[in-house]
Protein backbone atom coordinates (compact mmCIF):
# COMPACT_ATOMS: atom_id res chain seq x y z
CA UNK A 1 0.00 0.00 0.00
CA UNK A 2 1.70 3.39 -1.14
CA UNK A 3 -0.25 6.73 -0.91
CA UNK A 4 0.61 10.38 -1.86
CA UNK A 5 -1.38 13.17 0.33
CA UNK A 6 -2.32 16.13 -1.88
CA UNK A 7 -3.98 19.14 -1.00
CA UNK A 8 -3.71 23.16 0.06
CA UNK A 9 -1.38 23.37 3.22
CA UNK A 10 -4.04 23.73 5.87
CA UNK A 11 -6.11 20.57 4.73
CA UNK A 12 -5.05 18.15 7.33
CA UNK A 13 -2.47 16.23 5.46
CA UNK A 14 -0.29 15.61 7.66
CA UNK A 15 -3.04 14.44 10.52
CA UNK A 16 -4.76 12.19 7.94
CA UNK A 17 -1.07 10.73 6.66
CA UNK A 18 -0.32 9.88 10.50
CA UNK A 19 -3.57 8.40 10.80
CA UNK A 20 -2.97 5.91 7.58
CA UNK A 21 0.00 4.93 8.51
CA UNK A 22 -0.48 4.38 12.69
CA UNK A 23 -3.60 1.89 11.47
CA UNK A 24 -1.63 0.21 8.52
CA UNK A 25 1.63 0.29 9.55
CA UNK A 26 3.46 1.91 6.96
CA UNK A 27 6.36 4.24 6.62
CA UNK A 28 5.23 8.11 7.12
CA UNK A 29 7.43 10.68 4.81
CA UNK A 30 6.75 14.21 5.36
CA UNK A 31 9.48 16.77 3.51
CA UNK A 32 8.12 19.59 5.24
CA UNK A 33 9.21 17.12 8.62
CA UNK A 34 12.67 16.97 6.63
CA UNK A 35 12.87 19.94 5.91
CA UNK A 36 12.08 21.44 9.35
CA UNK A 37 14.75 19.16 10.41
CA UNK A 38 17.11 20.42 7.73
CA UNK A 39 17.02 24.29 8.29
CA UNK A 40 18.20 23.73 12.02
CA UNK A 41 21.52 23.44 10.65
CA UNK A 42 20.92 25.80 7.03
CA UNK A 43 20.11 29.24 6.74
CA UNK A 44 18.99 29.03 2.99
CA UNK A 45 16.47 26.14 3.82
CA UNK A 46 15.30 28.11 6.71
CA UNK A 47 14.48 31.38 5.02
CA UNK A 48 12.57 29.63 2.46
CA UNK A 49 10.93 27.86 5.14
CA UNK A 50 10.02 30.53 7.21
CA UNK A 51 8.58 32.58 4.27
CA UNK A 52 6.02 29.66 2.64
CA UNK A 53 8.86 29.40 -0.29
CA UNK A 54 9.47 26.11 -1.95
CA UNK A 55 12.46 24.52 -1.21
CA UNK A 56 14.47 23.91 -5.18
CA UNK A 57 13.64 20.50 -6.76
CA UNK A 58 16.34 19.13 -6.81
CA UNK A 59 17.05 19.41 -3.29
CA UNK A 60 13.94 18.09 -1.79
CA UNK A 61 14.14 15.01 -4.12
CA UNK A 62 17.58 14.57 -3.17
CA UNK A 63 16.25 14.43 0.91
CA UNK A 64 13.98 12.16 -0.14
CA UNK A 65 15.74 9.68 -1.86
CA UNK A 66 17.95 9.74 1.47
CA UNK A 67 14.99 8.82 3.31
CA UNK A 68 13.91 5.76 0.93
CA UNK A 69 17.02 4.46 1.57
CA UNK A 70 16.82 5.05 5.33
CA UNK A 71 13.35 3.59 5.62
CA UNK A 72 11.74 -0.20 4.13
CA UNK A 73 9.10 1.55 1.99
CA UNK A 74 8.56 -1.67 0.52
CA UNK A 75 6.87 -2.24 3.41
CA UNK A 76 4.39 0.81 2.22
CA UNK A 77 4.57 4.42 2.19
CA UNK A 78 2.50 7.43 3.01
CA UNK A 79 3.89 11.17 1.39
CA UNK A 80 2.64 13.85 3.13
CA UNK A 81 3.57 17.39 1.59
CA UNK A 82 5.59 15.52 -1.80
CA UNK A 83 5.48 15.67 -4.77
CA UNK A 84 4.70 19.34 -4.64
CA UNK A 85 5.48 19.94 -8.48
CA UNK A 86 5.15 18.65 -11.56
CA UNK A 87 8.71 18.20 -11.32
CA UNK A 88 8.71 16.26 -8.36
CA UNK A 89 6.27 14.38 -9.39
CA UNK A 90 8.00 12.88 -12.76
CA UNK A 91 11.30 12.23 -9.96
CA UNK A 92 9.07 10.12 -7.62
CA UNK A 93 7.78 7.99 -10.93
CA UNK A 94 10.80 7.25 -12.20
CA UNK A 95 12.32 6.53 -8.52
CA UNK A 96 8.83 4.22 -7.67
CA UNK A 97 9.78 2.56 -11.23
CA UNK A 98 13.07 2.15 -10.15
CA UNK A 99 12.27 0.08 -7.05
CA UNK A 100 9.45 -1.70 -9.38
CA UNK A 101 6.87 0.09 -6.67
CA UNK A 102 3.61 1.42 -7.70
CA UNK A 103 1.27 4.20 -6.21
CA UNK A 104 -2.18 2.90 -5.14
CA UNK A 105 -3.56 6.22 -4.44
CA UNK A 106 -3.09 9.89 -4.74
CA UNK A 107 -5.70 11.83 -1.87
CA UNK A 108 -6.45 15.06 -2.93
CA UNK A 109 -8.05 16.34 0.14
CA UNK A 110 -9.54 19.62 -1.39
CA UNK A 111 -10.16 22.43 1.01
CA UNK A 112 -11.13 26.39 0.05
CA UNK A 113 -8.96 28.95 0.52
CA UNK A 114 -10.19 30.94 3.44
CA UNK A 115 -11.33 27.77 5.04
CA UNK A 116 -7.30 26.76 4.63
CA UNK A 117 -6.00 30.27 6.15
CA UNK A 118 -8.47 29.55 9.05
CA UNK A 119 -7.00 26.23 9.60
CA UNK A 120 -3.67 27.42 9.62
CA UNK A 121 -3.55 30.51 11.76
CA UNK A 122 -5.53 28.79 14.35
CA UNK A 123 -3.17 25.25 14.36
CA UNK A 124 -1.26 25.13 17.71
CA UNK A 125 1.69 22.34 17.75
CA UNK A 126 3.23 21.03 21.72
CA UNK A 127 6.43 21.55 21.79
CA UNK A 128 7.17 18.44 23.53
CA UNK A 129 4.91 15.46 21.85
CA UNK A 130 3.77 17.28 18.62
CA UNK A 131 0.72 17.00 19.02
CA UNK A 132 -1.85 19.07 16.94
CA UNK A 133 -5.00 21.48 18.52
CA UNK A 134 -6.58 24.23 16.53
CA UNK A 135 -7.67 27.47 19.02
CA UNK A 136 -11.51 27.30 17.51
CA UNK A 137 -11.92 23.93 16.17
CA UNK A 138 -10.07 21.95 18.52
CA UNK A 139 -9.20 23.74 21.52
CA UNK A 140 -6.76 22.42 24.41
CA UNK A 141 -8.63 22.21 27.60
CA UNK A 142 -6.06 24.83 29.13
CA UNK A 143 -5.55 27.35 26.95
CA UNK A 144 -1.45 27.37 25.92
CA UNK A 145 -1.00 23.98 27.76
CA UNK A 146 -0.96 20.11 25.84
CA UNK A 147 -3.50 17.84 27.05
CA UNK A 148 -1.25 15.11 27.19
CA UNK A 149 2.12 16.20 28.24
CA UNK A 150 1.41 19.62 29.83
CA UNK A 151 4.00 21.50 27.79
CA UNK A 152 3.64 24.57 25.87
CA UNK A 153 1.62 24.99 22.29
CA UNK A 154 3.23 27.03 19.52
CA UNK A 155 1.99 28.42 16.49
CA UNK A 156 4.64 27.38 13.85
CA UNK A 157 6.53 30.22 12.29
CA UNK A 158 4.89 29.23 8.47
CA UNK A 159 1.28 29.84 9.77
CA UNK A 160 1.23 33.11 10.46
CA UNK A 161 -1.14 34.85 8.44
CA UNK A 162 0.48 36.57 5.86
CA UNK A 163 2.98 33.80 5.51
CA UNK A 164 -0.04 31.03 5.17
CA UNK A 165 -1.58 33.16 2.54
CA UNK A 166 2.06 33.31 0.85
CA UNK A 167 1.33 29.32 0.97
CA UNK A 168 -1.87 28.86 -0.75
CA UNK A 169 -0.29 31.17 -3.92
CA UNK A 170 2.12 29.26 -3.71
CA UNK A 171 0.17 25.69 -3.75
CA UNK A 172 -2.07 27.43 -6.31
CA UNK A 173 0.72 28.24 -8.81
CA UNK A 174 2.83 25.06 -8.31
CA UNK A 175 1.14 22.11 -6.71
CA UNK A 176 -2.42 22.29 -7.90
CA UNK A 177 -1.05 21.26 -11.27
CA UNK A 178 -0.80 17.83 -9.98
CA UNK A 179 -4.51 17.19 -9.70
CA UNK A 180 -4.60 17.27 -13.39
CA UNK A 181 -1.27 15.14 -13.74
CA UNK A 182 -2.18 11.93 -11.18
CA UNK A 183 -5.78 12.91 -12.96
CA UNK A 184 -4.54 11.36 -16.01
CA UNK A 185 -2.56 8.55 -14.35
CA UNK A 186 -5.96 7.62 -13.11
CA UNK A 187 -4.72 7.88 -9.62
CA UNK A 188 -6.22 10.70 -7.88
CA UNK A 189 -9.02 9.86 -5.09
CA UNK A 190 -11.08 13.39 -4.70
CA UNK A 191 -11.81 14.08 -0.27
CA UNK A 192 -13.97 16.93 1.09
CA UNK A 193 -11.37 18.21 3.51
CA UNK A 194 -13.82 20.72 4.75
CA UNK A 195 -15.57 17.66 6.64
CA UNK A 196 -14.22 16.74 9.82
CA UNK A 197 -10.96 15.11 10.91
CA UNK A 198 -12.88 11.77 11.63
CA UNK A 199 -15.25 11.74 8.49
CA UNK A 200 -11.95 12.47 6.43
CA UNK A 201 -10.41 9.83 7.84
CA UNK A 202 -13.40 7.22 7.47
CA UNK A 203 -13.29 7.94 3.44
CA UNK A 204 -9.82 7.02 3.51
CA UNK A 205 -10.35 4.26 5.50
CA UNK A 206 -13.14 2.95 3.48
CA UNK A 207 -11.62 3.43 0.00
CA UNK A 208 -8.71 1.42 1.22
CA UNK A 209 -10.59 -1.57 2.65
CA UNK A 210 -12.54 -1.66 -0.38
CA UNK A 211 -9.14 -1.57 -2.58
CA UNK A 212 -7.62 -4.58 -0.23
CA UNK A 213 -10.81 -6.47 -0.49
P1 LIG B 1 4.52 21.33 5.10
O1 LIG B 1 4.83 20.91 6.51
O2 LIG B 1 4.29 20.17 4.16
O3 LIG B 1 3.41 22.33 5.03
O4 LIG B 1 5.84 22.04 4.55
C1 LIG B 1 6.40 23.17 5.19
C2 LIG B 1 7.33 23.91 4.23
O5 LIG B 1 8.42 23.05 3.84
C3 LIG B 1 6.71 24.36 2.92
O6 LIG B 1 6.01 25.58 3.04
C4 LIG B 1 7.94 24.49 2.03
O7 LIG B 1 8.70 25.65 2.36
C5 LIG B 1 8.77 23.28 2.48
N1 LIG B 1 8.42 22.05 1.70
C6 LIG B 1 7.79 20.95 2.19
N2 LIG B 1 7.66 20.01 1.25
C7 LIG B 1 8.21 20.53 0.13
C8 LIG B 1 8.37 20.06 -1.20
N3 LIG B 1 7.92 18.85 -1.57
N4 LIG B 1 9.00 20.85 -2.10
C9 LIG B 1 9.48 22.06 -1.74
N5 LIG B 1 9.36 22.58 -0.51
C10 LIG B 1 8.71 21.83 0.43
Amino acid sequence: MNYVLLGPPGSGKGTQAKKIVEKFDLVYLSTGDMLREAKKSNEYINKLVSTGQLIPDEAVVGLVKKHLKKNDIKKGFVFDGFPRTIWQAENLDLLLEFENIKIDSVFFIDLCFEKAVKRMIGRRICVMCGTNYHTVELPSKKSGKCDLCYNELIQRSDDKEDIARNRLVVYESQTKPLIEYYKKSNLLTYIDGSRSEEEVFELIDIWIKNKKS
